[in-house]
C-alpha cells in the first residue's frame, strides 16, 4: 500500500515536473523574432546592367496658350515724315513726355551744375544722358514736331533706345528745332527736320558707330527736294539750299563738327555721309551761350 502511495505521489510530482517544463519551452508563435537572429548573409552582387544609349530628350513646346501674343500691327517703317501733319503728333502717344518747359529748365540747370543729372524727375537717365521724349507706337516723332527715322527700341520692352543724349546737346539741339521751324515750319514740305542714331540707352558703342558713345552728335537727313520720305536719300536727291541753310543755323548753334559730304551745302567731306549729316553739339562757348539763352517756345513747339 506504500509502494502505491509512492508510486502516486511520484507519478502527480512528474506531471507537475512536465508541465512546468512546458512553460518554458520554445513556442514559434510567443516570440515574433528571436533577440539573436543570425546575419543573412550579404546578397550576391548584381553583374554590372549594360550600358543603354542616351534617350535624347525631346525639346518642350510651350502650349500655345502660354506663347507671347503676336505684337500688334504697326505702321509700315518708312512712313514718310511729311505724311504725318502737326496735328497727327500730337494725337501719338507720347512716351516719357511732361510739360516741355519745366523739363527745358532742369536741363538747362543740369548744363549749368545748378542740378545734378541724377536728381532729375523730369527726363529719363542712362549713363549720364537724358532721352528725348519720343512720340508714336515706333517712336517716330521727336521733339517739336521732328522725325526720328528707323528707331532702335529694345526687343523685350519696346522702349526707344537710340535717343540718349548728352544734357548740353539735348539742348543745344532743341533750340535748333525750335528756330528752324519757325524758320521753315513742318507744314511745308521738306522742311521737317528727320534725325536718327544719337546714343544708345546702355551700349556704348552701336550699329558700328563709333562715334555715338558720349551722346553728342546726332544723325541727321539731309532736306529733300519737295517732300522728305523716310527712305535711303542720296546726295543727288537733296535740297542743298534748305540743307545749306539748316548747317548754317546748326553752326550758329556751335555745331562741330558737320559731316556731310556737300561742301557747297557747308558739310565736311566724310566716307559714308552722302545719305545722311553729322552734326556734333559738344561742349563749347557757342553751344553753351545757345543752351543758357533757350526760351522753350510752346506756341511754336507744343506743350510736351
Ligand atoms: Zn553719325
Amino acid at each position: 500500500m506504500k509502494t502505491f502511495a509512492t508510486m502516486l505521489a511520484g507519478l502527480m510530482l512528474f506531471a507537475l515536473n512536465a508541465q512546468a517544463q512546458s512553460q518554458f519551452m520554445f513556442d514559434p508563435n510567443q516570440f515574433s523574432r528571436p533577440s539573436s537572429v543570425p546575419e543573412a548573409p550579404p546578397p550576391q552582387e548584381r553583374p554590372p546592367a549594360i550600358p543603354r544609349p542616351p534617350v535624347k530628350p525631346k525639346p518642350e513646346r510651350p502650349p500655345p496658350e502660354s506663347r507671347p501674343p503676336a505684337p500688334p500691327r504697326l505702321p509700315p517703317v518708312n512712313t514718310p515724315a511729311d505724311a504725318i501733319t502737326e496735328a497727327d503728333t500730337r494725337k501719338q502717344p507720347c512716351t516719357s513726355c511732361s510739360p516741355m518747359e519745366k523739363n527745358l529748365r532742369d536741363l538747362q540747370a543740369v548744363v549749368k551744375g545748378q542740378l545734378r543729372i541724377g536728381d532729375l524727375s523730369s527726363w529719363k537717365r542712362s549713363r549720364g544722358l537724358v532721352q528725348l521724349p519720343t512720340r508714336g507706337e515706333r517712336g517716330n516723332i521727336g521733339p517739336c514736331g521732328s522725325f526720328h527715322y528707323n528707331p532702335d527700341r529694345d526687343k523685350k520692352s519696346g522702349e526707344v533706345v537710340d535717343n540718349y543724349t548728352n544734357p548740353l546737346t539735348a539742348c543745344a539741339f532743341m533750340s535748333l528745332l525750335q528756330d528752324w521751324k519757325k524758320r521753315c515750319p513742318d507744314s511745308q514740305k521738306g522742311c521737317r527736320v528727320a534725325w536718327g542714331d544719337i546714343s544708345h540707352k546702355t551700349a556704348q558703342r552701336f550699329n558700328g558707330h563709333s562715334s555715338h558713345k558720349d551722346g553728342t552728335c546726332i544723325d541727321l537727313r539731309p532736306m529733300r527736294n519737295g517732300s522728305f520720305d523716310n527712305a535711303p536719300l542720296n546726295y543727288p536727291n537733296s535740297d542743298r539750299a534748305t540743307t545749306a541753310a539748316f548747317i548754317k543755323m546748326a553752326k550758329a548753334k556751335g555745331a562741330s563738327p558737320v559731316l556731310y559730304n556737300d561742301p557747297k551745302a557747308g558739310g565736311q567731306y566724310w566716307d559714308g555721309h552722302s545719305n545722311h549729316m553729322h552734326i556734333c553739339f559738344k561742349a563749347n562757348k557757342k553751344t553753351k551761350d545757345v543752351c543758357a539763352n533757350y526760351k522753350y517756345d510752346a506756341s511754336v513747339c507744343g506743350p510736351n
